[in-house]
């Protein structure tokens, strides 16, 4: 319990670090919001209202979508897109992850990336093609876990 409150409030500090560092004010929602997707990686924005709930019974679907798209903006949350499935969060953001998304039920679960930043693969661009800058290379592993097999 004391190691868990202990995380929890090295967390908030970097927060609202970031948050100022980048003129934001400290609020609570903000850290809740915060909280709630370190609490529960890969959560949807409707699994992160629910959980915000408990708190601040009044916050909106809304208000949650706003506070999700801004922290993502200023890169405290990292939004990912995984098949068959709406937006989800998470607060591990600085080692380029992947994921592996079970076929069956839907379960998530973080593969470490091998490079351990983006990106990871580079692509052999045909002859006659124009090369882009490669910013990111996504992911996703798909297949089945040890309860759907
Ligand atoms: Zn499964
Ligand atoms: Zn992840």
């Amino acid at each position: 319990m004391t190691e868990m409150a202990t995380r929890q409030e090295v967390a908030e500090a970097q927060w609202a670090t970031t948050l100022r560092a980048n003129g934001r004010r400290v609020t609570r929602q903000r850290l809740a919001v915060l909280a709630a997707v370190d609490l529960s990686p890969h959560a949807t924005t409707e699994d992160i209202t629910a959980s915000v709930r408990v708190e601040l019974p009044d916050i909106t679907v809304q208000s949650v979508y706003v506070v999700l798209a801004d922290l993502t903006g200023l890169g405290l949350l990292r939004r990912i897109e995984t098949p068959h499935s709406p937006a989800r969060y998470e607060t591990r953001v600085d080692d380029n992850h992947h994921h592996a998304v079970c076929t069956g039920c839907g379960r998530i679960e973080d593969v470490d990336c091998a490079v351990g930043h983006a990106p990871c693969l580079t692509p052999q661009w045909p002859e006659g093609a124009s090369p882009m800058t490669i910013q990111i290379a996504d992911v996703v592993y798909q297949g089945l876990c040890t309860d759907c097999r």
